[in-house]
C-alpha cells in the first residue's frame, strides 16, 4: 500500500480547489503589536497582522507578561501531571475562582483549550444525561459539533439565530427529556450576535438548559469583559458559559462556568478534562492577570471599538463590500477561494499586510473572505495603509471582472 500516494491524492484535490492551507510563519514582536517579523521569503521582513484573535493585544501586555514570568520563576514550566494526578496547581484554582466571579457562577473548570472545553463538556453532557437531546445552532463551531457527535446523543439542528425555529423544534421533543440548547454569542466568521434574550426565553419555556459559547466575546463585551451575556444582563439565565483564554485574554486555555454541581459533574466524567496534562501554571497566572485587568479597564475595549468603527467607515466610503454586523469582526467578502488566496498573497507580499484567507471548510464554499480584526493598537497610519491597498486591489478586481 502506498499510503503517501493516498495522502497526496487528497492534498492535490485541496490544492485544485484553492483550499490548501498555507501558514504564514511569523515572529510576533513583543511590545510592538500588531507588528511581526515574517519568515516568508516573498514578504517584507516586517508585516502588520490584521487577523489576530489576540483581539486586544493582551498577549503582550506588560502586566500579563510579568505574571507569566513570575509564575515560571515560582513554579517552573509544566504542571507536572493531569489535574487528577499532581497537576492541580494553586494558580489553576485561583484562575477558576476568577472565572466563576467573571461570569457570576458558583464554579468554573479549566481545560487546555476552548476546543477541548466544548468537546469535553458537550460530549459528557450528551452521553451522561439519559435520553438527552442537544439542539445545536446550525453555525456552531467545529468543537461543539465534534463534542455533540462524540456524545451520540440525539442532535437537532435549528436555524442559525432563529428562536422561532428553536421553539418549534423544542416543542416537538418529549417534555421530560433533558434538552441542551447549544449556541454562540458572537459568531466568529460572520461576526453576527445571537438574539440571546429570545433564545433564553424559548429554552426556559421548554425546560431546556442553555450552553453558550462566548469564545469571541469574553474580555471584549460587557462592563467587566464577561461577554454578551454580561452586557445583556443575562448571565444568570445561562446554564453553562464556555470561553477561551486564547483570544481576548491573550493566553491559552478554555473553560466552562456554571453551577457547582454542573462543574463537578464535568470534572468527574469528562475524559477531555481527566486524561490530559493540566495547563502550565504560568499560563494560568497570566490568564488570571489578563482577566483581572480587563475586569477593571474599559480602555482597550473602547479603543478597539473606535478602530473597528473607523475601518468600517473607511470600507463604506470606498465601496468595499463587507458584512455589516454589530461586532469587532469585519469580513470582507471575496466569494472565491482562489481569488481570496491571491488577494491575501498580494497584500502580504506587496504591502506587508497579513490577513489569512478564510476558505472552505472554515466557511461554506462561495463565501470565502478576508477577516479583519482591528485591535486597539492598529494606528491611523495602519488603517490608511490597509484601506489604500484594498482600494487598489478592488479596482484591479473590478477591472478584471469587466474584461473577463
Ligand atoms: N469556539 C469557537 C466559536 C471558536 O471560534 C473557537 C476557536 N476559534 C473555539 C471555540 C476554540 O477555542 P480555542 O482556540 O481556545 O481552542
Amino acid at each position: 500500500m502506498d499510503y503517501d500516494a493516498m495522502f497526496n491524492t487528497q492534498l492535490e484535490t485541496l490544492k485544485d480547489e484553492g483550499n490548501y492551507r498555507v501558514f504564514a510563519e511569523l515572529e510576533r514582536r513583543c511590545g510592538d503589536f500588531p507588528r511581526a517579523k515574517s519568515h516568508d521569503a516573498e514578504a517584507p521582513d516586517e508585516v502588520t497582522v490584521w487577523c489576530s484573535n489576540d483581539y486586544l493585544g493582551m498577549g503582550q501586555n506588560p502586566v500579563v507578561r510579568q505574571a507569566m514570568k513570575d509564575a515560571i520563576d515560582q513554579c517552573g514550566t509544566g504542571a507536572g501531571g493531569t489535574r487528577n494526578i499532581s497537576g492541580t496547581n494553586h494558580h489553576h484554582k485561583l484562575l477558576e475562582a476568577e472565572l466563576a466571579d467573571l461570569h457570576r457562577k458558583e464554579d468554573a473548570l479549566l481545560f487546555t483549550s476552548g476546543y477541548v472545553s466544548n468537546w469535553a463538556a458537550l460530549s459528557t453532557l450528551g452521553s451522561r444525561l439519559p435520553d438527552a437531546v442537544i439542539l445545536s445552532d446550525s453555525l456552531n463551531h467545529a468543537s461543539m459539533i465534534e463534542g455533540i457527535r462524540h456524545s451520540r446523543a440525539q442532535k437537532v439542528i435549528w436555524k442559525h439565530n432563529d428562536p422561532e425555529d428553536l421553539d418549534r423544534k423544542l416543542a416537538a421533543l418529549p417534555a421530560n427529556a433533558p434538552k441542551i440548547v447549544a449556541f454562540e454569542s458572537v459568531y466568529s466568521m460572520d461576526g453576527d450576535i445571537c438574539p440571546m434574550a429570545e433564545i433564553v426565553e424559548v429554552a426556559d419555556k421548554h425546560g431546556a438548559m442553555t450552553y453558550l459559547d462566548e469564545v469571541h466575546a469574553v474580555g471584549l463585551y460587557g462592563p467587566r469583559g464577561g461577554g454578551i451575556a454580561e452586557r445583556e444582563g443575562l448571565m444568570d439565565r445561562i446554564t453553562l458559559i464556555e470561553g477561551t483564554l486564547g483570544k481576548a485574554y491573550g493566553c491559552m486555555g478554555g473553560y466552562i462556568a456554571g453551577s457547582a454541581a454542573l462543574c463537578d459533574f464535568i470534572r468527574s466524567f469528562a475524559s477531555g478534562f481527566i486524561f490530559t496534562t493540566a495547563l502550565p501554571p504560568a499560563v494560568a497566572a497570566a490568564a488570571c492577570a489578563s482577566i483581572k485587568h480587563l475586569k477593571q479597564s474599559n480602555l482597550e475595549r473602547l479603543q478597539q471599538r473606535d478602530r473597528v468603527a473607523k475601518l468600517r467607515a473607511m470600507l463604506n466610503a470606498r465601496g468595499i463590500p463587507h458584512l455589516d454586523n454589530p461586532s469587532h469582526i469585519i469580513p470582507v467578502m471575496i466569494k472565491d477561494p482562489v481569488k481570496c488566496r491571491m488577494l491575501a498573497d498580494i497584500l502580504m507580499q506587496d504591502y506587508g499586510i497579513y490577513v489569512q484567507p478564510i476558505n472552505y471548510p472554515t466557511v461554506p464554499k462561495g463565501t470565502e473572505r478576508l477577516r479583519f480584526t482591528p485591535s486597539p493598537l492598529h494606528s491611523d497610519a495602519d488603517l490608511e495603509h490597509l484601506i489604500e491597498a484594498l482600494t487598489v486591489l478592488w479596482k484591479q478586481c473590478a477591472l478584471a471582472r469587466a474584461v473577463a
